[in-house]
């Protein structure tokens, strides 16, 4: 009998269960027969909407048309995130989903900004920066593929509702013969053999057998923890947030369909701003150790700018990792793998990364070890990565309250503290693998939270200043130029995407 896989078990139907129907369907083709198990009743996370670039890929290779998306998700175009009040209170800075303009052939833009800015000039880093400048007048076009256009050096995601989503990659998936079935997972059975999974009980009286299994079963992690005691390896005393409380509003007159999410700092923890065509969302990520629950549903609904739809919902969680997310014939996709705050909205790329690694390694019945600890290596140091860029904007605090004192002091992974001190020095940016963002984003933050590096770059100190004012205004003045001729956000969406 061949060893190949026939049959694979997706348990859960919120965004990972649907976006790991979709890639194994499109990486497997009708090869393996795919079912899915969800529970109406149970329901899913409700939550995550606010992605990054690579989310685009992800729709291409599944075979998503990028307007079908828009309209049946109510997306919106995200450029980047706004960040509040992260360093003292009234600070501001954008990280952009792109570099600051390469005006040198061989000095980087961050090197020029700072030999400006050690004679004398004050102008903030992000005016070279395109999705800024974009973002700032709340306006939207896609980019130049040709490098040659001045609009060719950023990219974008999206802003979604996550209920829509689902239901709609459910639909794409149906459609490509994807099984689904409604019932709870009541029990999960083990081979005595070797403690691999052989099938799933449920609710409705029957057994569902597989060769391999996805848990998408969300934080609780059915197959992965509960069954195979897989392990998880809590990261709260980097990232001390474990509340938020989430509440969608209508519409604001104010700042509208902004073209990025907004993130402001509260005294513990920080607040989210994701508009969406038919509403905003919003929530507070809190450190329940420095606010307690009522205080911190105050201070969201304190600052929400439109109606609040509905009653805020408290979602609880541990920050962390699963070190062994592929364990036996099983791996843990979303948030059954673990969970970094959607700071940088983070988690559905994780929820990417994680798919298509295993299709990359994809196992024979046996899930042969070597496999899964390759895929558990590579799973790890992408989640590290995440992690410290994450922890960056806390270290680099400068707010006086004890939750932001407390991130300011504490001990981090030695892999960030390397990249905060060799930025310090010199303004450059160690590349680990698995990075998910690249220099351009942990430049944006560095500089944002407040760190100026020592010295310039020795190539930059040789350009004659006045060379460097004239290329940086005439970046300027070309942003300006691009700026004005392009449509508002909203306007784009209603003329691009129109609803049907
Ligand atoms: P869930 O949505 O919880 O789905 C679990 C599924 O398992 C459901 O279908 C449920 O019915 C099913 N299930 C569970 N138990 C059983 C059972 N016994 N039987 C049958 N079915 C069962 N990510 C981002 O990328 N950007 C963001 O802006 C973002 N914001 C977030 C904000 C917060 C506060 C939180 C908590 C998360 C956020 N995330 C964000 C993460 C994002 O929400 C998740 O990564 C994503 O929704 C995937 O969730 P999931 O599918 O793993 O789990």
């Amino acid at each position: 009998m061949s060893d190949a896989i026939r049959r694979i078990i997706i348990a859960g139907g919120g965004t990972a269960g649907w976006m790991c129907a979709a890639a194994l369907r499109k990486g497997l083709g009708r090869t393996v027969e795919l079912v899915l198990i969800e529970s109406e009743d149970i329901g899913t996370v409700g939550v995550g909407e606010a992605t990054i670039p690579p989310i685009r890929k992800f729709l291409e290779h599944v075979g998503i048309d990028e307007l079908d998306f828009i309209r049946e998700t109510e997306a919106s175009f995200k450029l980047g995130i706004e960040f509040a009040g992260w360093g003292t209170p009234d600070s501001r800075y954008f990280h952009g989903f792109g570099d600051f303009g390469a005006v040198h052939e061989a000095v980087r833009p961050y090197q020029l900004w700072r030999l400006l800015r050690e004679a004398g000039d004050e102008t903030p880093l992000e005016a070279w920066s395109l999705p800024a400048a974009l973002a700032k007048a709340g306006k939207f076009f896609p980019p130049n593929p040709d490098p040659r256009s001045p609009m060719h050096d950023y990219a974008y995601a999206y802003h979604f509702d996550a209920g829509l989503f689902a239901r709609f990659l459910r639909r794409h998936c149906e459609a490509q013969g994807v099984k689904r079935i409604n019932a709870k997972i009541d029990a999960v059975q083990l081979r005595p053999a070797d403690g691999f999974i052989e099938a799933l009980t449920l609710d409705n009286g029957t057994s569902e057998a597989a060769d391999f299994f996805i848990d998408c079963t969300g934080f609780r992690g059915l197959l992965i923890e509960e069954a195979l005691k897989a392990g998880f390896e809590d990261w709260s005393h980097w990232l001390p947030a474990d509340r938020a409380w989430a509440v969608p509003t209508a519409h604001h007159t104010g700042a509208g369909i902004t073209p990025f999410t907004t993130s402001t700092a509260h005294a513990a923890g920080w607040q989210w701003r994701i508009p969406l065509q038919h509403r905003t969302g919003n929530g507070h990520v809190f450190a329940s150790a420095f606010m307690d629950e009522e205080t911190a549903r105050d201070v969201l609904l304190h600052h929400l700018e439109g109606k609040a739809l509905k009653d805020p919902m408290l979602i609880r969680f541990t920050t962390g990792r699963r070190p062994h997310p592929w364990t036996k014939n099983c791996v843990a996709v979303g948030l059954s793998s673990g969970f970094l705050e959607p700071l940088e909205s983070t988690s559905i790329n994780l929820i990417q990364s994680g798919i298509a690694q295993f299709l990359e390694l994809f196992p024979s019945r046996q899930a042969e070890a070597v496999l899964r600890r390759e895929y558990n290596r590579q799973m790890s140091l992408s989640y590290e990565r995440v992690r410290d860029f994450i922890i960056l904007h806390y270290k680099l605090n400068t707010r006086s309250e004890p939750l932001w004192r407390y991130c300011a002091d504490m001990p981090i992974p030695d892999t960030l503290a390397h990249k905060i001190e060799l930025f310090s020095v010199r303004g450059d940016v160690v590349s680990y693998d698995w990075d998910h963002f690249a220099e351009p984003s942990w430049i944006a933050v560095m500089n944002g939270q407040g760190v100026v590096s020592r010295f310039t770059d020795p190539l930059a100190q040789r350009l004659p200043l006045e060379s460097v004012r004239a290329l940086m205004a005439q970046r300027r003045d070309v942003l300006a130029q691009v700026v004005r001729q392009l449509p508002a956000h909203a306007d784009f969406i209603a003329h691009h995407c129109p609803s049907p």
